[in-house]
């Protein structure tokens, strides 16, 4: 049997020969991107053995893993290990914080304890799998159990290829094959009791870590909208498919209408499984059949990206289109770039997006395609650019979601819109928040300007300019702009 392109990436998942004595040894539960107890099947496994449990987190700062999270994510981290510590104290046991290497940090606990074995839920990043692996080997070498589990994904993207063996490139193809792959299973009960470790083990202060921003404070919008953790989530997911789902399949794409779950950034820390999120929305009775299978299609999204991460491991940095290596970007001069972030472009929808992304650390979905297109397409600015910004301010930054969604939009993705589809923020404005509320809660200056004006505040006609204060007017010209970009993937194109 010669493995396919796919199948050969796939883990070693073979449970090898026990170790007999692992009675009364500790079982570590090395926990990642999966900061939750509930649906935990490596925190389940590890219960099962019934032995004393450790639950272990590691800052890693191992070249491996080593993308550095962005300010936004840092202090999210902070407050969901929080949550997630009280949890697990309240359930018996301790979370312990170390900092390091973390495939070095995993071995020097199971040491110090003599761990029975080391259980957790599987990444699919390059680096992060291969130190998922030498971990594994080096605790298997010590005769310890070494065991990882699917936690995070409903498809692992070694068990979806095409009939040659190759990955999807097709989000379509890829979501009707998962479908034909079976049906995700359901979650795994939480343990109601956590038998903690009598010893007393060294763990990091919190505090001592600082993911925390200290001067100046710019976090205190991300504390209003945001509660990090277990209980933020499922109040999160409550409110959705008590309520919200009624609205997804109509609404999702009103950026002032509240239509979607803002599950986003639990689900990238793992506060929340898709399991969970799928089968609570399956239990749903708020609204259509299409509400559900909608809300589905964009789990399976990420399912996708997170495909596409495995199979290119470059994808934040790398086009996926080699042909776009070449493309003539404008250098990225700060100003240009500062009143992108800073939402002064003089385009209402762009700058009530990047302004709510930089208070609240979240932008609805229509508009990031909005802003990034106008970088991309209007500023001619490299997506990567964008992407670094985003991964920096997002409280989602997700390292398959906003890689792939950033070439999906520059249309150096393999299934991404055609760069030639240039979005016009103006006619997105007006078809998607016609009577401009968005913009008014995002944009002050813009509170009294009347709908029909609030797309484009200084275009000529009706409106008396003294209305629009010091709003600013467009940094570009919308159409001279779009033809030049035009221009000059005309010219990639050839290549
Ligand atoms: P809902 O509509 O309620 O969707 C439910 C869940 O499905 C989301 O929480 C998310 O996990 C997933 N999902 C929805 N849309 C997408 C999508 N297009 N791609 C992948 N997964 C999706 N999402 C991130 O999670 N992290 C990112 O870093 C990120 N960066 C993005 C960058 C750009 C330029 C664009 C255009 C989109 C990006 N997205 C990212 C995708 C999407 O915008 C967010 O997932 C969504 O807005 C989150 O809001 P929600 O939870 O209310 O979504």
């Amino acid at each position: 049997h010669v493995p396919s392109a796919t199948e050969k990436h796939a883990p070693d998942q073979t449970a090898r020969s026990r170790p007999t004595d692992t009675h009364g040894r500790p079982s570590i539960v090395w926990l990642r991107d999966d900061l939750r107890l509930a649906d935990n099947p490596a925190l389940r496994a590890a219960v099962d053995e019934g032995n004393p449990i450790v639950v272990l987190f590691v800052l890693d700062d191992s070249p491996l893993v080593a993308r550095p999270r962005g300010g936004a994510s840092r202090w999210w981290l902070h407050h969901s290990l929080t949550a997630l510590a009280e949890r697990i104290e309240e359930r018996g046991a301790r979370l312990i914080l170390r900092r390091g290497d973390a495939a070095e940090e995993v071995q020097r606990l199971a040491d110090e304890v003599d761990a029975g074995g080391v259980f957790w839920n599987r990444r699919y990043a390059e680096g992060e799998r291969s130190q998922d692996g030498a971990v594994k080997k080096a605790l298997r070498a010590a005769g310890r159990v070494a065991e990882s589990f699917q936690g995070t994904l409903m498809y692992e993207p070694w068990t979806i290829a095409r009939d040659d063996g190759q990955p999807y490139g097709v989000y379509s193809a890829f979501w009707r094959a998962c479908a034909k792959a079976g049906t995700p299973r359901e979650p795994v009960a939480e343990p109601q009791s956590l038998d903690g470790l009598e010893k007393r083990l060294h763990s990091d202060e919190l505090a001592s870590w600082e993911l925390l921003p200290t001067k100046p404070d710019w976090a205190t919008g991300l504390a209003e909208e945001w509660t990090p953790g277990e209980r933020g989530a499922h109040e999160r997911l409550r409110d959705f498919v008590g309520d919200r789902i009624s609205r997804y399949s109509g609404q999702r794409d009103r950026p002032g209408a509240e239509a979607s779950s803002r599950l986003s950034p639990h689900l990238r820390f793992g506060e929340l499984s898709p399991f969970q999120v799928r089968t609570a929305v399956l239990d749903s009775r708020e609204g259509a059949a299409e509400n559900r299978s909608k809300f589905q299609a964009e789990l399976g999204w990420r399912e996708f990206n997170y495909s596409l991460l495995f199979h290119n491991p470059n994808l934040d940095s790398q086009n996926m289109r080699r042909n776009f290596d070449g493309f003539p970007w404008h250098p990225a001069s700060s100003e240009v770039l500062e009143r992108w972030q800073q939402g002064r472009t003089g385009i209402p929808l762009v700058d009530a997006g990047m302004r709510q992304l930089w208070t609240s650390g979240w932008m609805h979905n229509r508009v990031r395609m909005v802003v990034a297109s106008f970088l991309i397409k209007n500023l001619l600015i490299d997506w990567r650019e964008g992407e670094q910004w985003f991964w920096d301010t997002l409280v989602d930054a997700d390292p398959a979601n906003n890689a792939a969604n950033w070439q999906w939009v520059a249309g150096s993705g393999v299934d991404s819109a055609p760069f030639f589809r240039v979005f016009n923020p103006v006619l997105q404005s007006q078809k998607f928040d016609p009577q401009g509320d968005y913009i008014r809660a995002w944009v002050p200056e813009l509170a009294d300007v009347p709908a029909k004006e609030i797309h484009e505040p200084r275009a000529s006609g009706g409106l008396d300019l003294s209305e629009v204060g010091d709003y600013p007017e467009p940094m570009v010209d919308l159409k001279a702009t779009r033809a030049e970009a035009l221009d000059a993937f005309a010219e990639i194109k050839s290549h």
